[in-house]
């Protein structure tokens, strides 16, 4: 294989009880990068489109990835990047996993697949630690896994496909003011009460429960966050509003997006999540904050070619 095209998705990271160990991939919503392999032996960035971000390939995740991924097995080949963004960096939803793990999975797919999942997340994660400063696995994982993920653990990392019920819909709203990973996470509490973790770990065994019946009602009563919410909400304009509107619209649970300003709200059907989305876009007109919103299908596959 010459060259590959790929469609890396959006992810929501965190699930909202699962802060830190669980996420999703979109189905629609996510980036196109071209890989072409080179006689030159190096990574280079040729094109970035839809987004200003670094082509040096020690500053931009997919390069670093690809660089560093290329030397472990010891390639007799360099490849060239060329990068379609269609969503903006910062957004909560998983920009720089996109790339990062986008470029995990073409990597390997050109070298013929030497490397498992597990090996393809731990590579993304380096592509992460670029991006934000540690190596965070959520949003990686569900580029690469597709679908639910759970993180059940760091060290060693063991990563768990939760099974996704068919007609389960996200919506997101994406405000486009612009919070940084490492933003979102300097205002968390360092210690929590006692009691507020047992219903965060409840929710989760609620909502991994509710993935692998299909209970969708169990899955909107899970999805809650106690612990983070309330501290991040702040840093995103109408974050109430707009979660009282969606819930009276219909949706199951609504939430933050990874450490923000992205909300998303779950849903069960498509005609349901659109609702859901009019009633985002109800709320934020007039507000003088540029927005965009997405629905999408929850994303069975994850990375793809193309
Ligand atoms: P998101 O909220 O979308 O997950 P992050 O805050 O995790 O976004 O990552 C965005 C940061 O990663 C930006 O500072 C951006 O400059 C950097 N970055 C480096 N390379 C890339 C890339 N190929 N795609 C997206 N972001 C990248």
């Amino acid at each position: 294989m010459e060259k590959i095209k790929i469609f890396a998705p959006a992810t929501v990271a965190n699930v909202s009880c699962g802060f830190d160990a669980m996420a999703f991939a979109l189905e629609n919503l996510g980036d196109e990068m071209l890989f072409t392999k080179n006689t030159s032996g190096k990574v280079s960035i040729s094109k970035i489109k839809g987004a200003n971000l670094p082509t040096e390939i020690e500053k931009n995740v997919a390069g670093f990835v690809a660089d560093v991924m290329l030397k472990d097995s010891n390639a007799d080949f360099g490849v060239n990047i060329e990068i379609k963004k269609k969503y903006k960096p910062g957004s909560g939803l998983g920009s720089s996993a996109a790339s990062s793990a986008g470029a995990a999975y073409a990597i390997n797919e050109l070298l013929g697949r030497p490397y498992t999942k597990l090996q393809l997340t731990k590579f993304s994660m380096l592509g992460e630690e670029v991006a934000c400063g540690s190596q965070i696995a959520d949003n990686v994982a569900g580029v690469i896994y597709g679908g639910f993920v759970l993180i059940r653990n760091y060290d060693p990392l063991d990563i768990i496909s939760i099974p996704t019920p068919d007609d389960l819909y996200v919506s997101v709203l994406h405000p486009q003011i612009e919070l940084r990973t490492e933003e979102g996470r300097a205002i968390l509490p360092k210690e929590i009460p006692l009691s507020l973790a047992v219903s965060q770990w409840s929710n989760v065994g609620g909502l991994i429960s509710g993935l692998h019946t299909s209970d969708y009602q169990l899955i909107g009563r899970a999805v809650e966050d106690h612990i983070i919410e309330p501290v991040r909400k702040k840093m995103i304009p109408h974050f109430d509003t707009v979660k009282k509107n969606a819930l009276a619209a219909g949706a199951l649970a609504v939430g933050i997006s990874g450490s923000g300003p992205s909300i998303f709200a779950l849903s069960k059907g498509e005609l349901q999540a659109r609702s859901v989305a009019e009633s985002f876009k109800n709320t934020y007109n007039n507000k003088e904050i540029n927005y965009t919103t997405y629905v999408s299908r929850i994303g069975i596959t994850g990375v793809r070619k193309i």
